[in-house]
C-alpha cells in the first residue's frame, strides 16, 4: 500500500514535468522567447549576455551557477533557473571536440577524436568531406553534453608565421568560405551549434588583443569578409566570434558596422555574436555594437551593463535584442531539449573518419621516379628525424585536442606490418624520451614548450644504417599554437641540425643507390626550396589529427592514392610574402600598457595590411615571382588528362558555365581536384593575374574513367569590390576562364565577355581603414 502511494505521486511529477518541458520545446523559437523575455528582470538580462566566467587555475573563480557541467568546456552562459531557461555549454574547437578527458571521482574518460587540422581538410578540396568530419566532430558536441562547438576557424592565411595558421583554412577566400560551410553544415546536422570565428581579420597572434589591423575596404571585402560572408550565406551558423584585436581603429566586438551593418543587414545573420575570450574593453558598446554575447564574463561586466541602462546609456530595447538573440539559440539547444547525452560518442567510428580525411588532404610534392608508392614486401625502412617516432596530431593552445592517442609514423607502419630498423629506432627513442625529460614545466595549460633539439646523426652512423637499409624516411615536425607567432629562424627555415640530418641521409643513401623520403608533420609553410633537390620523394602529412601515422602509412603505400593539393602556396623564401615588410606590426609609439587587474593585455600596435588584395598566390603570381610549391599543386600516382573543355556562352548576363571532362590516364584509380580560375580584364580596376573561382573534385576514377564536371559562376563570383562606388562590380571587357590543375598548371582556357559593367551589389560605406597612430 505504502509503496504504490509513493509511486503514484512521483510518476505525477515526472508526467506533469515532461509535459511542461514538452509544451516549451513546442512552443515556436519567438513565443518562447518572448515569453521568457518579459518575465526577465534587468539583473537577469544583464548576466545572460555575460558568460558564468572562467574556471582557471589562479584565476578568478566563476560567477555563475554551472559550474563546469563539461569539465575543460571554455564557458557556460546564465541559467535563469526559474523561467527554465538553462545555461548552454561552450567548447573549443576546431580540431575537435576540446574537454578535459578525465574528472575527478571517477574512472570514466572523455577523450575525443583530434581530426586533422583545418588546413588539411582544406587540402582535401572536398567539402563532403569536410561536411562528414564536421557530422563526426558533431556527434561527440552533443554526446558529451555540449551545445555549442568554437569552430571553424577561418582567418586568413596571410603570412606563415601566423602561429595559428594550422586552425585555418587557406590563403583563398573561396576555399575558406566553402570549408567553413560545410564544417558548420556537418557539426550543426547533429542539432548542436558552432561558431564561424575570429571575426574578422585575427591574422597574427604577436599582440593579439591591442593590434590594430588597417585594412582598405576593398582587401577587406574580397579577401578578409569574403569567406565569413560565404559560410554565413551557405550555413546560417548559430553564433560567430568576434575577433580580438582592432580593425581600422575599433575593436571588433565593439564595431557595429561590422556586427550589425554588414553581418547582420548585408548578410542576413540570424544568430548570435559571441566576443573571443575577454575580448574588448567596454560591455556597453559590446551591447550596442550588436555584440550579444560576453565572454567569458566577470561580474563587472555585468554591473557596467546594469549601470548603463538605469543611467539611459544603454537602452533596454538594445539589451532586450541581445537577450533574444541569445535565447533564440538556447530554445534550440540540446540542454533545453533535456537532451540526455551519452558521453559514449562513438569514437571508433570517428577515428576512421579522422584516418581518411588525414589520408584525403596529405599531399604528395614530389616523387621523382616513382619511388612512391613503396612496394613494402621485404623493404627494409629506417626512419630518420625525431618526427618519425613524435608525431604532432595537431597545434596548441584552444585548437588542441584531447585524444586518447596519437599514432606515430613507425606506430603507423607497425600496424601495416611494416617495420622499421629497429636499432635506429631504440636510439631515437631513448634520445627523445632524455631530451623531453629535460623540458621545463608548462607554465600555464596553453603554454606551447620548446621543440626538442633535432638529434645530430654522425656519417657513420648513418652509413651503417644505410647499409642495413633500402630506403631511408625523414621526418620534420613543427608545432605552433595560439599566444605567439612563429619564427623565420629555425621554424619557417630549417633548423642547422635538421639541414644536416637531411644533408647526411641524403649523401649517404644516394652513394648506395638509395632512395629518401622526406615527410613533412607541419601546420603551416616551411622553407623547402633550398634543400627539396636533396630528397626523392617529399610527402606533405601536414598535422593528421590522432590517426596521422596510420594514414600517412596509407598514402605511402599507395591504399590510398594522395589527392591533395595546396590551399596556401609554398614560397621561395619567407621574405617573397608580401606582408613580410609590416608583419606583425608595430607599437604605437608612446603607448600605455593595457592591464586587466593583475595581467598584461599588451601595448596598442598596429599592422598596417599593405598587401592590399595581393594575399598569397594573388602576389606571387601576379609578380611572376617564382614560388616551391605553387597554390592548388598536388601530384598523385596517376595521371588526368582535361578534355572537352567548353563554356555554355560566349557573352556573360548573370552566369556562366563551365565544363570539363577529367580522365583517369595512368595505371592506378585516383581522385583528380579540377580548379577554375578567371582573368579579368584588369583595365578599370586592378585584378590579380588569376583568381580561383570554383573547384570541384572528382569521384575515384579507376584507370580510362573519366568525370564530366561542371563549374557555374554568378555575377557576385566575377565582381572585385569598388570601395568608391561601395558596390561589387564586374567590369566590363574580354575575361578568360582558366582550368587547371593547380595554379600554375593550367589544362584549357577559353574567352567570354562581358560587354557593359555590371553593378552586382550594392553595399554600405562602412569600416574605412584609421590608424590609431599619432599624427606625425
Ligand atoms: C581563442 C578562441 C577560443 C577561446 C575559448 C581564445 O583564447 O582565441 O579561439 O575559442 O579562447 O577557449
Amino acid at each position: 500500500m505504502k509503496k504504490s502511494l509513493l509511486i503514484v505521486p512521483l510518476a505525477m511529477v515526472v508526467l506533469s514535468c515532461n509535459t511542461k518541458k514538452e509544451e516549451e520545446t513546442a512552443k515556436t523559437d519567438s513565443q518562447q522567447v518572448e515569453e521568457w523575455l518579459s518575465q526577465m528582470t534587468l539583473e537577469e538580462k544583464a548576466s545572460i549576455v555575460v558568460g558564468n566566467g572562467m574556471n582557471m587555475p589562479g584565476g578568478d573563480a566563476p560567477i555563475g551557477q554551472s559550474k563546469d557541467k563539461v569539465e575543460g568546456a571554455a564557458g557556460s552562459t546564465f541559467a535563469v533557473k526559474h523561467l527554465g531557461i538553462p545555461s548552454l555549454t561552450l567548447a573549443d574547437g576546431p580540431a575537435g571536440l576540446r574537454i578535459s578527458p578525465t574528472r575527478e571521482g571517477t574512472d570514466e574518460t572523455f577523450y575525443a577524436t583530434a581530426f586533422p587540422i583545418a588546413t588539411l581538410l582544406a587540402s582535401s578540396w572536398d567539402t563532403e568531406l569536410v561536411k562528414e568530419v564536421g557530422n563526426a566532430m558533431g556527434e561527440e558536441v552533443k554526446e558529451y553534453g555540449v551545445d555549442i562547438l568554437l569552430a571553424p576557424g577561418m582567418n586568413i592565411h596571410r603570412n606563415p608565421l601566423a602561429g595559428r595558421n594550422f586552425e585555418y583554412y587557406s590563403e583563398d577566400p573561396l576555399v575558406t568560405g566553402k570549408m567553413a560551410a560545410a564544417m558548420v553544415n556537418g557539426i550543426e546536422s547533429n542539432g548542436v551549434g558552432t561558431s564561424i570565428k575570429h571575426f574578422v581579420a585575427n591574422n597574427q597572434e604577436t599582440n593579439r588583443m591591442q593590434v590594430n589591423a588597417v585594412v582598405g575596404e576593398r582587401a577587406l571585402r574580397e579577401i578578409y569578409l569574403r569567406g565569413f560572408e560565404i559560410a554565413v550565406k551557405e550555413s546560417q551558423p548559430w553564433t560567430v566570434m568576434s575577433s580580438y584585436n582592432k580593425l581600422n581603429g575599433k575593436y571588433t566586438s565593439q564595431n557595429r558596422e561590422l556586427l550589425e551593418t554588414i553581418l547582420r543587414d548585408e548578410w542576413g545573420f540570424e544568430g548570435l555574436v559571441v566576443t573571443d575570450w575577454f575580448a574588448g574593453d567596454d560591455a556597453v558598446e559590446q551591447m550596442k555594437a550588436g555584440n550579444d554575447l560576453i565572454m567569458p564574463g566577470s561580474q563587472a561586466n555585468r554591473e557596467t551593463i546594469m549601470k548603463a541602462v538605469e543611467e539611459g546609456n544603454l537602452s533596454m530595447e538594445q539589451l532586450d535584442e541581445n537577450v533574444k538573440r541569445i535565447l533564440n539559440i538556447v530554445h534550440r539547444s540540446p540542454v533545453n531539449e533535456d537532451y540526455a547525452y551519452s558521453n559514449k560518442p562513438d569514437l571508433k567510428q570517428h577515428a576512421e573518419v579522422a584516418r581518411r580525411a588525414a589520408s584525403e588532404g596529405t599531399i604528395l610534392l614530389k616523387n621523382d621516379d616513382g619511388v612512391l608508392p613503396l612496394q613494402t614486401d621485404g623493404l627494409k625502412i629506417a626512419a630518420f628525424g625525431n618526427g618519425s617516432y613524435e608525431f604532432v596530431a595537431g597545434g596548441t593552445g584552444s585548437g588542441d585536442v584531447n585524444e586518447a592517442y596519437v599514432v606515430s609514423l613507425v606506430e603507423g607502419l607497425s600496424n601495416a606490418g611494416i617495420p622499421v630498423e629497429p636499432s635506429l629506432q631504440e636510439v631515437y627513442e631513448a634520445f627523445i624520451a632524455e631530451e623531453k625529460a629535460k623540458l621545463p614545466e608548462k607554465e600555464f595549460f596553453f603554454s606551447l614548450l620548446p621543440p626538442i633539439n633535432e638529434r645530430p646523426l654522425q656519417t657513420s652512423e648513418v652509413t651503417d644504417i644505410a647499409s642495413k637499409t633500402d630506403i631511408a624516411l625523414v621526418t620534420l615536425g613543427r608545432n605552433s599554437g595560439e599566444f605567439q607567432d612563429r619564427q623565420a629562424p629555425g621554424d619557417y627555415y630549417l633548423t642547422d641540425a635538421e639541414l644536416d640530418m637531411i644533408d647526411k641521409v641524403s649523401k649517404t643513401y644516394h652513394a648506395q643507390g638509395k632512395k629518401v623520403v622526406m615527410l613533412l608533420n607541419i601546420g603551416n609553410v616551411v622553407e623547402t626550396a633550398s634543400w627539396s633537390d636533396k630528397v626523392d620523394a617529399l610527402v606533405l602529412a601536414w598535422q593528421g589529427g590522432q590517426e596521422a601515422g596510420n594514414a600517412l602509412t596509407d598514402v605511402l603505400t599507395g591504399k590510398v592514392n594522395p589527392s591533395g593539393k595546396l590551399t596556401t602556396t609554398f614560397g621561395i623564401k619567407y621574405e617573397d610574402n608580401f606582408s613580410a615588410t609590416d608583419f606583425p606590426g608595430v607599437e604605437v609609439p608612446g603607448a600605455e600598457e593595457v592591464r586587466m587587474g593583475p595581467i598584461s593585455m599588451g601595448k596598442p600596435s598596429e599592422a598596417e595590411y599593405n598587401d592590399g588584395i595581393f594575399v598569397g598566390y594573388r602576389y606571387y603570381q601576379s609578380n611572376d615571382l617564382p614560388v616551391a610549391y605553387p597554390f592548388g599543386y598536388g601530384l598523385s600516382y596517376t595521371t588526368f588528362g582535361y578534355s572537352d573543355f567548353s563554356l555554355d556562352k560566349t557573352e556573360f548576363q548573370e552566369n556562366i558555365s563551365a565544363t570539363i571532362t577529367v580522365t583517369n590516364t595512368g595505371d592506378v584509380a585516383g581522385k583528380e581536384v579540377v580548379q577554375l580560375y578567371v582573368s579579368a580584364p584588369g583595365e578599370s580596376m586592378e585584378k590579380p593575374k588569376m583568381e580561383l573561382k570554383g573547384f570541384a573534385k572528382t569521384k575515384v576514377l579507376a584507370p580510362g574513367e573519366s568525370q564530366t564536371i561542371t563549374i557555374s559562376l554568378n555575377g557576385k563570383d566575377l565582381a572585385s569590390f569598388d570601395a568608391d562606388k561601395n558596390a561589387w562590380m564586374v567590369e566590363a571587357g574580354d575575361y578568360t576562364v582558366k582550368i587547371g590543375a593547380s595554379i600554375l598548371n593550367i589544362k584549357d582556357e577559353k574567352g567570354f565577355a562581358v560587354p557593359s559593367e555590371i553593378e552586382v551589389e550594392k553595399v554600405n560605406d562602412v569600416l574605412h581603414p584609421e590608424s590609431i597612430m599619432p599624427e606625425s
